[in-house]
Order: structure tokens, then sequence, then C-alpha cells
């Protein structure tokens, strides 16, 4: 069998500045790509998201999901808007479809800080931060996600909302997270995968939690612990270097990465990995953030990042080492923009938007 050396990428813009942070990520991957040769990446763009909804009716359309099916990797921007919502109150958010009819249940949020900015830590070990946060994205408390009620009515009306954790769902994403941290150990990290949960309280933890100790008894040279989801959100403040892998359930997960984009300084800096057995999405972690389109202001960073992870797994999951190089690549010039170039985004009190920051990794990748 011949290597496979073209690739199909979905693209999915999506709203808000997604529309802005785009276009330079894509030319970004071609230049990585013709950079190293011997392999071809190709795009095809659609529409979607919730300005899409207010034309059309339809958040994804099914020549889009059709599409993401059959190719071989999918980077999305961004997509929702909060002034433009399902006639029930959620937001738009095709993302969250993706992520459940693709099967996307390891969601990787690397929390990877870049030398020269200033950060909310004082601590030196702070700026330095390189740990990843998993995050169980098919299940969990998100599972009532459009299964919401509302039961009884006058004084007993009460919602409940159901947190769903199954064996299944519980197996693979903790294996998804020990053979990532035996992936790093060869790299030099410390070989550690945390379990965040509030087992002390609630009865679906407990069993998450038991389940977490059964797989990590299959994986004996990696060290396994655990962390109450409270107790994790200080550490994270007052010692986040102490990580190496942590896993979580999923809206634990979605705050958790929130505070890990903080310690990176922002949401523009942060990427993101949605992956299934099959399929992955990559997109950056923030939102449409319609409070600066238009603006120049948006920081492609996070966007950037995510096409690298997406090259990367592409480049492990069809053994095509010219793709991880050209992830390299992107990493490189991205980590040597913000260090030579001293590079402030605005979401850091600086002046620098997507031009100045596109055309410095630009000018750094055609340099390495
Ligand atoms: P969502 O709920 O869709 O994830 P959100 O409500 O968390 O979105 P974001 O759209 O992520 O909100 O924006 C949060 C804040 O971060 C806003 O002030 C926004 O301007 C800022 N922000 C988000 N992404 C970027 C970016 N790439 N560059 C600069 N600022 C950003």
């Amino acid at each position: 069998m011949s290597e496979k050396n073209t690739f199909e990428i979905t693209i999915l813009p999506g709203d808000g500045i997604g529309v802005e942070i785009t276009p330079p990520t894509l030319d970004l991957i071609t230049a990585a790509v013709q950079k190293v040769g011997g392999v071809e990446v190709t795009f095809k763009s659609f529409d979607a998201g919730a300005k899409y909804y207010q034309d059309t009716g339809i958040a994804l359309p099914e020549e889009a999901l059709n599409h993401a099916q059959e190719s071989d990797a999918i980077l999305l921007a961004c997509m929702g808007m909060p002034s433009i919502r399902y006639p029930d109150g959620r937001e738009i958010a095709p993302q969250l479809e993706l992520r459940e009819k693709l099967d996307l249940f390891a969601g990787v949020r690397p929390v990877k800080t870049m030398p020269g900015l200033p950060l909310p830590l004082e601590d030196p070990r702070g700026k330095a931060l390189d740990f990843i946060l998993i995050r169980e994205s098919t299940e969990g408390l998100f599972a009532s996600r459009e299964k919401f009620t509302i039961e009884s009515e006058g004084e007993n009306e009460f919602a409940t909302d159901t947190q769903v954790i199954s064996r299944r769902g519980c197996e693979r994403l903790f294996n998804f997270a020990f053979n990532m941290a035996h992936q790093r150990k060869s790299q030099g990290y410390k070989g550690r995968v945390t379990c965040v949960d509030k087992a002390n309280v609630l009865g679906s933890f407990y069993y998450m939690r038991q389940i977490f100790d059964q797989v990590a008894e299959e994986h004996t040279d990696i060290e396994a612990d655990h962390v109450y989801v409270d107790a994790a959100a200080l550490q994270l403040v007052r010692q986040p270097w102490a990580f190496d892998v942590m896993v979580t359930e999923n809206m634990f997960g979605d705050i958790l990465s929130d505070l890990g984009a903080g310690l990176m300084g922002g949401m523009g800096m942060a990427p993101s990995a949605d992956i299934g057995q099959k399929h992955a999405v990559f997109q950056p972690c923030h939102g449409s953030a319609p409070d600066i389109v238009g603006e120049g202001k948006a920081n492609p960073t996070a966007m950037f990042l995510s096409a690298a992870m997406m090259l990367n797994w592409l480049g492990l999951q069809h053994q095509n080492q010219k793709l991880v190089e050209a992830a390299a690549l992107i990493d490189k010039a991205v980590e040597a923009a913000y260090s030579d170039a001293q590079l402030l985004p605005f979401e850091l009190g600086g002046s620098d938007g997507t031009e100045e920051i596109t055309q410095q990794v630009f000018s750094r990748l055609q340099s390495l």
C-alpha cells in the first residue's frame, strides 16, 4: 500500500472573528506544508453557525456534515452569537453537534505558555507551563443538553439535568489519557495522569474514579492520582506546573480549560482538539468574540496552534512524518514570533492584532 500523501480538510470558519482568523491559518498551513514538501493539504470551506442559521434556518448544512465525515480532518474557527438563538433560548452551537455526531470523546486542551508574555502568575514556573487537560466531550452533565425538562408546576416546579457517566465512555477516555501520558513520557515529561472529579459528593463521580483506578492498573509505568475539582481549581492557580495530563468530566473540563486559557494569557492563545476513534475537529478554545469583530484585534494564535495540532494528529494517524514536521514548524514559528518579536496581543493589553501576529509568524516560518 502506497503512503497517503494528499489530505483534504473540511474548513468551518463559522461566526464573528472566525472569518478573520481562518484565511491566515489556511495560508500558514499551506506555507508549512510547502516548506516540508512531499505532501499536499487541500481545503473545502462551508458556511455554518449562528449567522448561517439566521439566514437559512439551518445551523450545520448536511453537505458540510457529510464532507466532515468523509474528509481527513476538520478545522473549525468558532461558532455562535449570543444574539442569535434557537426558539428555546439555546445558543447555536453546531460544534457540539459535531462532537456528538462524530463521537469525539476526547477534548484535548493543551496549556502551554509562550515565552515573553506577561502572564498572570508571578512565579517563573508559571511562565513555562506545559501540561494537557483532557475533557470528556460526549457525556457527563452536558449529556442533558437537549433533554432538559421542567416538571410539576407552581411552587413544586423544578428543573433537572442528569449527568451520564458510562463505563465505555470512561474506559476509552482514560485509555486515551494514559496513552497520551506514555507518549509525553517518551519526550521527557513526568508521566502522570490526574483524574479530576467530585467523588466525595456524587456517586457518578465515585463510579468514574473506580474505573479510572482500574484503567490505571493497566498502565503501571504511568503515575496515577486524583484530585477533587475544587482542589484542582486551587492548584491550577497555586502550582499548575505540578500537572502533566489531567482528565475530567465534560462540564468540569469546560470550566477548567478556560482557567487554563487564562494561565496562557487569554482565549486567543488556547488551541484545542476534539478527537474520536476515526474523526477529529481542531479549533481554538475561544468563541466568536462579537465584541471585537471587524476591529482587527482578533488573536489568530490559538487557531494557528490548533492547525499545528491537526497536522500532527494527521501525521501520527497516517505515519506521515512530513505532516509531523509541518506541525512542528508552525509551533516553532509561533514560539519564535512571541519570543523574538515580543508580540503583545490586544487581549493581554498590547496592540498586536491579527495582521501583526500573522506577519511575524510568517516571517519566522520563512527563516526556519
Ligand atoms: P463561547 O461561549 O462561544 O465559548 P465566550 O462567551 O466564552 O464564547 P469568547 O467569544 O471566547 O466568549 O470571548 C471571551 C472574551 O475573550 C471576549 O472579550 C473576546 O473579545 C476575547 N477573545 C476571545 N477570543 C479572542 C481572540 N482570538 N483574540 C482576542 N480576543 C479574544
